[in-house]
């Protein structure tokens, strides 16, 4: 199998439950708040957060504050200051 197969197949399995489907269910749920992170301890990607359009519908700003879709565990947004090399 390519990657790129096994990376479509992931999409489409993680694509099976519907984005109003994902909710949190807390059982696990931790504050891991303080250092910037793109992926949650539960292994998820894909966060809630609150975040404001501009008029050309890109996304003007974001909230630090974070939420894993899948376990609700709380993190802190990472912003562009953290994704520079050194
Ligand atoms: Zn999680």
């Amino acid at each position: 199998m390519s990657c790129v197969g096994t990376l479509e197949k992931e999409w489409v399995v993680l694509m099976a439950k519907h984005v109003t489907e994902m909710k949190p269910d807390y059982t696990q749920a931790m504050d891991i708040r303080g250092k910037a992170t793109t992926v949650c301890p539960c292994g998820s990607q894909i966060w809630n957060l609150k975040t404001i359009f501009g008029d050309d519908g890109e996304i003007d700003m974001y909230f630090l504050d974070m939420e894993c879709a899948e376990c609700g565990t709380l993190a802190t947004a990472p912003t562009p200051i953290d994704t520079e090399e050194e």
